[in-house]
Protein backbone atom coordinates (compact mmCIF):
# COMPACT_ATOMS: atom_id res chain seq x y z
CA UNK A 1 0.00 0.00 0.00
CA UNK A 2 0.83 3.46 -0.48
CA UNK A 3 0.57 5.28 2.36
CA UNK A 4 0.69 8.81 0.97
CA UNK A 5 -2.29 7.40 -2.14
CA UNK A 6 -5.89 8.76 -1.17
CA UNK A 7 -7.28 6.04 -3.02
CA UNK A 8 -5.35 2.90 -1.10
CA UNK A 9 -6.05 4.80 2.23
CA UNK A 10 -9.61 4.33 1.07
CA UNK A 11 -8.96 0.42 0.46
CA UNK A 12 -7.35 0.23 3.92
CA UNK A 13 -10.38 1.61 5.03
CA UNK A 14 -8.67 4.64 6.98
CA UNK A 15 -10.62 7.12 4.76
CA UNK A 16 -14.17 6.81 4.39
CA UNK A 17 -16.07 5.92 1.74
CA UNK A 18 -19.63 5.38 0.49
CA UNK A 19 -19.13 1.99 -0.86
CA UNK A 20 -21.91 0.26 -3.22
CA UNK A 21 -19.62 -2.75 -4.31
CA UNK A 22 -16.78 -4.78 -3.73
CA UNK A 23 -14.85 -8.17 -4.23
CA UNK A 24 -11.38 -9.35 -3.98
CA UNK A 25 -10.06 -7.34 -6.57
CA UNK A 26 -11.94 -3.97 -6.31
CA UNK A 27 -14.48 -1.82 -4.54
CA UNK A 28 -16.69 0.50 -5.79
CA UNK A 29 -17.88 3.89 -3.79
CA UNK A 30 -19.68 7.13 -4.71
CA UNK A 31 -17.82 9.78 -6.05
CA UNK A 32 -17.41 12.75 -3.72
CA UNK A 33 -18.11 15.41 -6.48
CA UNK A 34 -20.45 13.29 -9.29
CA UNK A 35 -20.57 14.25 -13.09
CA UNK A 36 -24.06 12.45 -12.61
CA UNK A 37 -26.59 11.14 -10.17
CA UNK A 38 -24.59 7.99 -8.90
CA UNK A 39 -20.87 9.09 -10.40
CA UNK A 40 -19.22 5.73 -8.46
CA UNK A 41 -15.31 4.76 -8.64
CA UNK A 42 -14.21 1.24 -9.21
CA UNK A 43 -10.65 1.22 -7.88
CA UNK A 44 -8.21 -2.13 -7.56
CA UNK A 45 -7.39 -3.04 -4.56
CA UNK A 46 -3.85 -3.26 -5.59
CA UNK A 47 -1.99 0.00 -6.38
CA UNK A 48 -1.09 0.85 -9.79
CA UNK A 49 -0.62 4.08 -11.28
CA UNK A 50 -3.38 3.95 -14.16
CA UNK A 51 -5.28 1.93 -16.53
CA UNK A 52 -2.01 1.34 -18.47
CA UNK A 53 0.19 0.61 -15.69
CA UNK A 54 -0.74 -3.68 -15.55
CA UNK A 55 -2.92 -5.63 -17.54
CA UNK A 56 -3.44 -8.18 -15.14
CA UNK A 57 -4.55 -5.80 -12.44
CA UNK A 58 -6.56 -3.70 -15.35
CA UNK A 59 -8.19 -7.44 -16.40
CA UNK A 60 -8.88 -8.15 -12.42
CA UNK A 61 -10.99 -5.64 -11.76
CA UNK A 62 -13.16 -6.54 -14.87
CA UNK A 63 -15.93 -8.40 -13.05
CA UNK A 64 -16.64 -5.62 -10.67
CA UNK A 65 -16.80 -2.96 -13.14
CA UNK A 66 -19.51 -4.91 -14.82
CA UNK A 67 -21.38 -6.07 -11.41
CA UNK A 68 -21.31 -2.30 -9.85
CA UNK A 69 -22.71 -1.19 -13.89
CA UNK A 70 -25.55 -3.05 -13.67
CA UNK A 71 -26.63 -2.60 -9.57
CA UNK A 72 -26.04 1.42 -10.24
CA UNK A 73 -28.32 1.21 -13.70
CA UNK A 74 -30.99 -1.35 -12.14
CA UNK A 75 -31.17 0.53 -8.91
CA UNK A 76 -30.94 4.00 -10.22
CA UNK A 77 -32.93 3.31 -12.87
CA UNK A 78 -30.75 4.79 -15.64
CA UNK A 79 -30.96 4.40 -19.16
CA UNK A 80 -27.04 4.41 -19.92
CA UNK A 81 -23.91 4.20 -18.25
CA UNK A 82 -20.47 5.81 -19.71
CA UNK A 83 -17.10 3.45 -18.51
CA UNK A 84 -14.19 5.62 -18.52
CA UNK A 85 -10.69 6.05 -17.09
CA UNK A 86 -8.27 8.78 -17.51
CA UNK A 87 -4.74 7.89 -17.46
CA UNK A 88 -2.27 10.82 -17.19
CA UNK A 89 -2.84 15.09 -16.23
CA UNK A 90 -3.21 16.01 -20.03
CA UNK A 91 -6.61 13.74 -19.71
CA UNK A 92 -7.72 14.68 -16.26
CA UNK A 93 -6.22 12.27 -14.53
CA UNK A 94 -6.18 13.77 -10.66
CA UNK A 95 -5.57 11.07 -8.49
CA UNK A 96 -2.44 8.29 -9.48
CA UNK A 97 -4.49 5.13 -8.78
CA UNK A 98 -6.15 3.08 -11.63
CA UNK A 99 -9.70 3.66 -11.11
CA UNK A 100 -12.87 3.40 -13.53
CA UNK A 101 -15.47 5.89 -13.78
CA UNK A 102 -19.07 4.39 -13.89
CA UNK A 103 -21.55 7.49 -14.42
CA UNK A 104 -25.17 6.52 -15.16
CA UNK A 105 -26.65 8.46 -17.50
CA UNK A 106 -30.05 9.61 -17.95
CA UNK A 107 -32.59 10.18 -21.01
CA UNK A 108 -33.20 13.69 -20.24
CA UNK A 109 -29.60 14.48 -19.94
CA UNK A 110 -28.20 12.33 -23.15
CA UNK A 111 -25.36 12.26 -25.22
CA UNK A 112 -21.49 12.06 -24.81
CA UNK A 113 -21.15 16.45 -25.16
CA UNK A 114 -23.25 16.91 -22.03
CA UNK A 115 -21.79 14.15 -19.51
CA UNK A 116 -19.21 16.79 -18.17
CA UNK A 117 -22.01 18.97 -17.39
CA UNK A 118 -22.47 18.53 -13.42
CA UNK A 119 -26.47 17.55 -13.12
CA UNK A 120 -26.11 15.06 -10.14
CA UNK A 121 -29.46 15.39 -7.74
CA UNK A 122 -29.67 14.08 -4.34
CA UNK A 123 -27.30 14.19 -1.80
CA UNK A 124 -24.79 10.94 -1.64
CA UNK A 125 -25.96 9.83 1.24
CA UNK A 126 -29.40 9.20 -0.45
CA UNK A 127 -28.09 8.18 -3.54
CA UNK A 128 -26.00 5.71 -1.74
CA UNK A 129 -29.13 4.13 0.43
CA UNK A 130 -31.07 4.08 -2.93
CA UNK A 131 -27.85 1.79 -4.70
CA UNK A 132 -27.30 -0.19 -1.48
CA UNK A 133 -30.96 -0.82 -0.10
P1 LIG B 1 -9.62 11.39 -11.98
O1 LIG B 1 -9.70 12.90 -12.10
O2 LIG B 1 -10.01 10.65 -13.20
O3 LIG B 1 -8.28 10.99 -11.41
O4 LIG B 1 -10.73 11.01 -10.92
C1 LIG B 1 -10.56 11.15 -9.55
C2 LIG B 1 -11.93 11.25 -8.96
O5 LIG B 1 -11.83 10.97 -7.58
C3 LIG B 1 -12.58 12.64 -9.08
O6 LIG B 1 -13.79 12.51 -9.81
C4 LIG B 1 -12.81 13.06 -7.63
O7 LIG B 1 -14.03 13.73 -7.43
C5 LIG B 1 -12.80 11.73 -6.90
N1 LIG B 1 -12.36 11.75 -5.51
C6 LIG B 1 -11.25 12.33 -5.00
N2 LIG B 1 -11.16 12.08 -3.66
C7 LIG B 1 -12.23 11.31 -3.36
C8 LIG B 1 -12.70 10.72 -2.14
N3 LIG B 1 -12.05 10.87 -0.98
N4 LIG B 1 -13.87 10.01 -2.18
C9 LIG B 1 -14.55 9.87 -3.34
N5 LIG B 1 -14.14 10.38 -4.52
C10 LIG B 1 -13.00 11.10 -4.52
ZN1 LIG C 1 -2.85 3.67 -4.29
Amino acid sequence: MATDCIFCRIVAGEIPSKRVYEDDHAIAFLDLDPFKTGHTLVVSRTHATDALEDAEVLASIAPAITATGKLLVERLGASGLNVLSNVGEDAGQSVFHLHVHLVPRYADDAGMGALLTRTASGDLDEVHARITA
